[in-house]
């Protein structure tokens, strides 16, 4: 189906208002100037109804040919009419001369077929300017007609011209009355400059009046000349409007590449070909394509904006497509002349379709329909103006595509299509700026547990796989008002709108309890499991930026939480700025050996035995002094250094194994181990060249993996766990009781010895609640086989608590702090005595305690 346009602006009726005085005044002229013949003597019939046969031949040719000119880039429209005028003015009674003037017009407007309102008001305006004329004539002193003197030049001259401003000012009156005032003074501005032509016809007229006065064959002569100019004035034309043409091309082509960036390349260039192509309507319509949706856009002469509308017929365009070329319609078109019905039935005129190109594929056409003018259609050079401008325009629209598509991308990402960082800090600001009273603008940052190991182990491809998985997850559970976007390589943010901080918490628990589950990823089905940092406008930041940093800080810190959901606070920042500016610092260090260990007594609780001490690294940093294990083992994990830093502890208590060993007291060493170290494979066989290098038996060497960390990632870690358990090393859960496992899990991995975290062995002289955790530990610990070891143990009250219940080992500030390996040989001569067994000399506590 095609659409069409509705019907021109209507006001063509207007034109009466003119045509009737025009009408009656030439009327009246006409009849009084006829019955005033009768009284002349001179009247002769038959000779003066000859002599209008050749007039109204001129006139006719005359109205035919008109020329547009640019001199001084000004156009000038040519016509001879006035030529013929001077001399029918001079040889023909004057109702004759009306006569043959409005004749000659109405055969013209006849043969193209204009409208009624357009020929009654061309031919009354005609009939009525020859009028004026003649009224003029009669009112000067006779014309001599025997010898056409400078006297009777001046009259027809005068008189022409009035002749012409009457049909001038006939003319603007119309414009103005049917198209608005502003037209009305166009076409003014162009007649007055056009008089310029009417001075030229008048002078040529008088020098073929002379001509005919002196020879009246000289007219054989003047009708070569006049069949001679018209040639040459035809020529000129097509030549200025080429001309004038690749100018006009040109400038357009400049406009649409001004354009092209920005949203107005429809307008300007449709506005611009319409008027260049002189068409009535010029139509873009791109196919649609990707993200983009069809595009039909059309201008329309004398509308100001562009309609979505076309008036091509749908079969005419997809020919042009098809065949991949431009397609004229139309009457001087003969090549598609079984189109021309459908032209018909869709009441146009005439049609230029040209297809836009880019590289092979056609992206939509450009079309210019009905050449304006009752007497003109589209030809093969309009064919040709159109295929430049297309030319052009086509890459103006993939230029604009593409900023379009860089816009795009500058706000999306592009793995998930989801908002980008750049995209999520524009949302907040605007989301901050709107907010009620009542509510805070929440900011959920999702950090997916594992992400990085993904992509090192199974590639980047199923690392993609499993971003793009997990958007959709997020998109598919958040609420309708939320945004979602991915902000960084594995951290997803959704921002909305919740009552409190407490809301917000809530709703981040929930959504990140839905987005667990396994997730298939190539061959393997994954846990997906998310870090939630969550912060809060107004409470925990004023812009975006800020916002969105402390929910990052927020998510890390949720990273070693079991329930994986951390509200910003200020501790966090404080603790994160200082790591930050350590990195370099930690890394001199290491390569100084600047790093020391301490060691803690383990102690038997039964018989009072020190049976082994923890070795705790210890940093001094040159500016910041003492920094807390906790912040440097994390700047090593995010460095790089951990393996670094794993080593040079588990060397330094190697080493002093072996010297207590070496004097026979063999004491135990157990070394922490960050759950990253086992992701790395190479980790269980450096163990076994340091145990060989230093001589020592594994079974004096325990590990403590930090529960929550080993919990995070269990199914990766549980090959090193293996190999290092087969070394003959033990191994201990650390910080039991922070991490979400149950202690079924405990008999499932391959561990000896559970440490109670010191929170529990601390609250639990006074709460009831830890004192019940500490004893299901401790029993179950048991029944599986596995030592049990408190930490943190400070008060009398604790150890005879963990004694009763039956707690193998305790450590803490009871016994001694960690100490430097000079101070614990210090600590041990003081505070305990030797005691021989049969494996050697164990040190034993004094009896104070
Ligand atoms: P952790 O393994 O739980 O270590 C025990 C922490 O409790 C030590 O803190 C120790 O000084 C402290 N502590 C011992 N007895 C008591 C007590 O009676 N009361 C109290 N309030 N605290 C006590 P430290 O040395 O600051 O170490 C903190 C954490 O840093 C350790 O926790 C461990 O997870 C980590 N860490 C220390 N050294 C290393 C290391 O060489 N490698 C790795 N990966 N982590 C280490
Ligand atoms: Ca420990
Ligand atoms: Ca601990």
């Amino acid at each position: 189906m095609v659409k069409r346009p509705p019907a021109p602006r209507g006001g063509a009726q207007r034109a009466w208002l003119i045509t009737y005085p025009l009408a009656v005044f030439a009327v009246v002229c006409f009849s009084s100037f006829w019955i005033d013949s009768f009284a002349d003597p001179d009247w002769d019939w038959s000779r003066s109804w000859l002599l209008a046969i050749p007039f109204f031949i001129a006139y006719h040719v005359s109205y035919r040919d008109v020329f547009n000119i640019v001199i001084w880039r000004t156009t000038f429209v040519v016509s001879v009419t006035d030529v013929p005028l001077v001399l029918a003015f001079f040889f023909l009674p004057p109702p004759m001369v009306i006569l043959v003037v409005s004749g000659a017009m109405l055969a013209h407007q006849l043969r193209s077929r204009v409208p009624v309102t357009k020929l009654s008001f061309n031919v009354a305006k005609s009939a009525a300017g020859t009028s004026a004329g003649l009224l003029l004539i009669l009112a000067m002193p006779d014309i001599d007609h025997a010898r056409a003197d400078p006297s009777a030049w001046a009259i027809l001259a005068g008189a022409v011209i009035l002749s012409a401003l009457v049909e001038l000012f006939s003319l603007v009156g119309v414009f103005c009355l049917v198209q608005g005032l502003r037209t009305g003074r166009d076409a003014l501005r162009a007649g007055l400059s056009a008089m310029t032509v009417t001075g030229i016809n008048v002078v040529v007229g008088l020098v073929f009046l002379v001509a005919l006065k002196a020879n009246p064959w000289s007219a054989v002569l003047l009708a070569i000349l006049v069949a001679a100019l018209v040639m040459i004035l035809r020529s000129y034309a097509e030549f200025f409007r080429r001309h004038t043409t690749l100018a006009d091309v040109y400038e357009l082509t400049q406009a649409v590449r001004d354009q092209s960036a920005q949203s107005g390349l429809p307008d300007v260039l449709l506005g611009r070909v319409r008027s260049l192509m002189q068409s009535e309507y010029a139509t873009l319509w791109l196919a649609p394509q990707g993200r983009h949706p069809e595009v039909m856009l059309t201008a329309r002469v004398e509308h100001a904006g562009l309609l979505d509308i076309a008036p091509t017929p749908d079969e005419i365009r997809q020919r042009a497509v098809q065949a991949k070329t431009a397609l004229g319609v139309g009457a001087r078109f003969p090549g598609a002349a079984d189109l021309r019905p459908r032209l018909q039935a869709a009441k146009v005129k005439d049609v230029i379709v040209i297809p836009l190109r880019s590289g092979q594929a056609i992206i939509g056409t450009l079309e210019a329909v009905n050449r304006i003018g009752d007497t003109r259609t589209f030809r093969e050079t309009d064919v040709q103006v159109l295929e430049t401008i297309a030319a052009h325009a086509a890459v103006a629209v993939e230029n604009s595509r593409l900023v379009d598509r860089l816009r795009y991308d500058a706000y999306h990402d592009r793995l998930t299509g989801l908002p980008n960082r750049r995209r999520v800090i524009d949302a907040l600001a605007e989301a901050i700026t709107v907010r009620a009273e009542d509510e805070v603008v929440a900011i959920m940052l999702f950090d997916v547990d594992g992400q990085r190991n993904v992509n090192e182990s199974m590639g980047h491809a199923a690392g993609d796989k499993l971003l793009v998985e997990t958007a959709d997850r997020i998109r598919g559970i958040a609420d309708p008002g939320a945004l979602v976007g991915r902000i960084g390589g594995d951290e997803f943010v959704v921002t909305l709108r919740a009552p409190s901080i407490d809301a917000t918490i809530e709703i981040a628990t929930r959504m990140r309890e839905r987005l667990r589950g396994p997730m298939a990823v190539g061959s393997l089905t994954l846990d997906v499991n998310t870090a939630v940092g969550v912060s809060v406008y107004p409470d925990h930041g004023s812009d975006p930026e800020s916002l969105l940093q402390r929910a990052e800080l927020a998510a890390n810190a949720a990273k070693v939480l079991p329930y994986g959901v951390q509200p910003f606070h200020p501790a966090l920042e404080s603790r994160a700025v200082r790591r930050l500016g350590i990195a370099a610092d930690l890394r001199r260090a290491l390569d100084n050996d600047q790093l020391e260990v301490y060691f803690q007594p383990k102690v038997t609780l039964a018989d009072r035995h020190v049976v082994g001490v923890e070795c705790l690294a210890r940093w001094v940093h040159p500016a910041h002094g003492e920094v807390a294990p906790e912040d440097f083992v994390a700047v090593a994990e995010h460095t790089g250094q951990l393996a670094r830093l794993t080593e040079s502890v588990l060397v330094a208590g190697l080493r002093r194994c072996r010297a207590w060993a070496d004097a026979e007291r063999p004491f135990a060493i157990a070394v922490n181990l960050s759950a990253r170290i086992l992701l790395d494979s190479r980790f269980p066989e450096l163990v076994r060249e340091l145990l060989e290098e230093h001589r020592v038996d594994p079974g004096l060497v325990t590990f403590e993996i930090s529960e929550p960390g080993m919990l995070s990632d269990i199914e990766r870690v549980l090959p090193s766990l293996y190999r290092l358990r087969d070394l003959g090393v033990r191994l201990s859960v650390d910080d039991f009781g922070t991490g979400a496992s149950s202690l079924a899990y405990l008999r499932q991995w391959p561990v000896h010895e559970v440490k109670i975290d010191d929170s529990f062995v601390q609250g639990m002289a006074t709460d009831s609640g830890d004192l019940a955790i500490v004893r299901a530990v401790i029993g179950l610990s048991r029944e599986f086989g596995l030592t049990v070891v408190a930490e943190g143990v400070e008060s009398e009250l604790t150890l005879e608590l963990l004694e009763e219940m039956g707690c193998e080992i305790g450590q803490g500030y009871l016994f001694s702090r960690p100490l430097p390996f000079e101070r614990l040989e210090a600590w041990l001569n003081a505070q305990t005595e030797p005691e021989s067994t049969p494996t050697g000399e164990v040190r034993r506590l004094r009896a104070v305690i």
